[in-house]
């Protein structure tokens, strides 16, 4: 789950790490309020889950509250490469010195911690990546040893930082570890994080991506995903317990396993189509979970065929086929459903559904076929 600016700063107070006073805003009232107690001048910044927002107009400086309700009035309501601007944040603006690079995220391949650090913030780092990669400074954190104050500043000396942010920035970058380990983050960075003019070192703006895995460890996380803007159709397949990515095409996809669910996806666009979704209902799915499927995919107004492909292992066909069955008759199924079904107990889920059978449920024998005739009853 990745955070807003706003909450990715009150994550990293929670672990010492300095920002600047400021205050989240909904309105160009609040925007005002928040600016008087923060202290002129504020910068007002659009909170939204993509980077660049500078440079789309999304933050700017105000040094009165009439520059204040300008600019909140106009990030309010932008949208930012599609994401629309609902909250922004404003926080006392600072004076920078010079502006860097930190983050720690996790090297899969090494089984480590990589930490990254340069003296070229406030730019993408991929940019820095490309055109200068020497000005990145990598660091290859052991999990069990963590990461020591003498290791933090040896890194920041080979960094480069200016002298004067060196010690402040081995302590903070301390103190970013110990919130990414023990605040189980998959991402934590700040770019930039600075150096003011009178010798402070903090937090300018935050990334954080947490690890869903530890949500358990993590109640306080229950106001992060309170403020999730997710896909309406994805909401409702959390809600039922279903595996849902909404995708742009035309043929809604069932089946069950990941694997399987991807090799559909891939056979749909191989005969010419295009998949509306992602749904895997998992193994040992039953009639209830079929049904909860296939009304998650009929709320999609772009699916055209729904394309429910099953090979069943501890996934029982029979059962399967209820489902399909038991939705029908609960909701109504506003596009065509073709079924492939194989496996444990075909045989039982097909005679159970041949009665049914007719030009708006089809049931034909393999993948292919199946999906051929998915995507040409979502063309027509
Ligand atoms: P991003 O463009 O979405 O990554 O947003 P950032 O929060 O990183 O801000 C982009 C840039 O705006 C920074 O690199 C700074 O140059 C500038 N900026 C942000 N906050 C301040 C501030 O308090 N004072 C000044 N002078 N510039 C700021
Ligand atoms: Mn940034």
């Amino acid at each position: 789950m990745d955070l807003f600016e706003y909450q990715g700063k009150q994550y990293f107070a929670r672990f010492g790490i300095p920002v600047s006073p400021g205050g989240v805003a909904e309105t160009v009232d609040e925007a005002v309020a928040v600016a008087e107690s923060a202290g002129y001048p504020v910068v007002v910044k659009a909170q939204v889950k993509v980077g660049g927002r500078g440079k789309a107009g999304g933050i700017k400086l105000a040094s009165n509250a009439d520059e204040v309700r300008t600019h909140a009035g106009a990030i309010l309501g932008m949208d930012i490469k599609g994401h629309v601007v609902r909250r922004i944040w404003v926080e006392n603006a600072s004076d920078i010195a010079s502006e860097y690079y930190a983050s720690f995220t996790l090297d899969r391949p090494n089984k480590v911690h990589l930490g990254m650090l340069s003296s070229e913030g406030g730019v993408e780092i991929e940019e820095v990546a490309a055109n200068n990669p020497d000005a990145i400074a990598r660091i290859a954190i052991d999990p069990v040893r963590g990461l020591s104050l003498e290791a933090a500043r040896k890194w920041v000396d080979e960094a480069e930082l200016d002298e004067a942010a060196r010690e402040q920035a081995s302590e903070l970058l301390v103190k970013l570890y110990t919130c990414y380990v023990e605040g189980d983050c998959d991402l934590a960075e700040i770019n930039p994080l600075i150096l003011t003019t009178d010798g402070r070192v903090h937090a300018l703006d935050a990334k954080v991506t947490l690890d869903e895995n530890a949500t358990f460890r993590h109640p306080e996380w229950a106001e992060f995903s309170a403020t999730e803007t997710e896909d309406p159709r994805e909401q409702l397949a959390k809600e039922k317990g279903l595996n849902y990515i909404g995708l742009d095409g035309s043929v809604g996809i069932i089946a069950n396993g990941a694997g399987l669910a991807m090799s559909t996806l891939d056979v749909v666009n191989q005969v010419g189509g295009s998949a509306a979704n992602f749904l895997d209902i998992g193994g040992g799915a039953n009639a209830d979970v079929m049904a909860a499927a296939l009304e998650v995919i009929n709320s999609d107004p772009k699916v055209k065929a729904i394309f429910v492909n099953i090979f069943g292992g501890i996934t029982r066909v029979d059962e399967v086929a209820k489902g399909v069955l038991e939705a029908l008759e609960r909701v109504h199924i506003a596009a065509p459903i073709v079924l492939r079904l194989d496996g444990t107990n075909a045989v039982a889920g097909r005679a159970i559904l041949k009665p049914h059978l007719s030009e708006r449920l089809v049931a034909l024998p393999t993948m292919v076929e199946a999906a051929k005739r998915a995507v040409a009853l979502a063309g027509s």
